[in-house]
């Protein structure tokens, strides 16, 4: 059972508001500094240089329900995350969402012969996927998605599309946390629901698990002291650390693999297939690599060659 934290006491929770106050202040002066110097903010996205997507129009996939009911709509409903830097982030400001995650969304409905300007996205915690693609309030999902033998029981997975490894996210200062092995009688924190978290659970029995719904969450907490170190894959892992450069940093060797697959409902096999076939398409022409540069590129790791789908049949 993932354990979530007691209530703090009040010296904590003082110490926690004292300690945000500072860094924010931190923070602040930071970016002034940056600011008088001349350079420039960290990079995001740039809705201008994203890849275009033709809408495949005249594309039919009638053996698919979840299709059918897409194009009534006229737009697919795709679940993602929203607090994932270079992945899936939404601007509070504007309410558009962009990363990696999000061009792939895009690429797929295109392929599928609708418009990706219409996508419907829908913020989704990883606890929460399975339920969401089986009760029909998402018709897919991207978003840093595991593919494992335990959730295609419930849901079915096209691809993969990347492939990420487990990693540690620590604070800069921190020099005692190198590898999974350092965390014994740590405090690290994951998202409930999570297969890094359930990993640091059966491997690394002495860490103390702290679970949230979210990796933002766990990473203000580790901001705070509150906790020593976040757990997940390196991909999200480096984008946190992009955006605060001075003050964490990602450390060892992944030490998992997680293929990222697009989440589709379990036994609509002809909407699986599709997406397949649409991921192929967009590695084939281009486009995959496009929308990793202008995204998920940006943290500064090049683009690996795309793992190759993996296609299994029908059960
Ligand atoms: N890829 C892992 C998982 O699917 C961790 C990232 C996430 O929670 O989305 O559980």
């Amino acid at each position: 059972m993932p354990h979530t934290p007691h209530p703090r006491p009040a010296a904590r929770r003082i110490r926690g508001a004292l300690l945000r106050t500072a860094l924010a202040l931190v923070l602040l002066l930071a970016a002034a500094a940056c600011g008088k110097e001349g350079s420039p903010p960290v990079k995001g996205p740039e809705p201008g240089k994203l890849p275009q997507y033709a809408v495949n129009t005249g594309f039919e996939l009638n053996d698919s329900p979840t299709w059918r009911k897409a194009r009534k709509r006229g737009h697919f409903n795709v679940g993602v995350k929203e607090d994932q830097p270079y992945l899936g982030e939404k601007d509070p400001a504007t309410g558009l969402y962009s990363g990696f995650d999000i061009e792939i969304a895009r690429m797929v409905s295109a392929s599928l012969g609708l418009d990706p300007a219409r996508i419907d996205f829908r913020t989704i915690a990883s606890a929460n996927r399975e339920t969401a693609l089986q009760n029909g309030q998402i018709d897919y999902y991207v978003g840093t998605y595991t593919i494992n033998d335990n959730r295609k029981k419930l849901v079915g997975f096209a691809g993969p599309y990347y492939l990420a490894g487990q990693s540690l996210l620590v604070r800069a200062d921190e020099d005692d946390i190198k590898g999974p092995r350092d965390l014994d009688g740590k405090r690290v924190c994951s998202a409930t629901g999570s297969t890094p978290y359930q990993r640091i659970q059966q491997d690394y029995p002495k860490a103390e698990l702290v679970a949230y719904d979210t990796y933002s969450i766990c990473v203000d907490n580790l901001l705070t002291y509150q906790v020593d170190a976040v757990t997940t894959d390196d991909a999200i892992l480096i984008g946190y650390a992009a955006k605060a450069p001075d003050e964490l940093k990602v450390v060892g060797k992944p030490f998992s693999e997680e293929p990222y697959g697009i989440g589709v409902p379990r036994d609509d096999n002809a909407l699986r297939f599709a997406i397949d076939d649409a991921l192929e398409a967009n590695e084939k022409n281009g486009n995959w690599k496009k929308a990793y540069d202008a995204t998920l590129g940006l943290s500064g790791v090049p683009a690996p060659e795309p793992p190759p789908i993996d296609r299994y049949p029908a059960s």
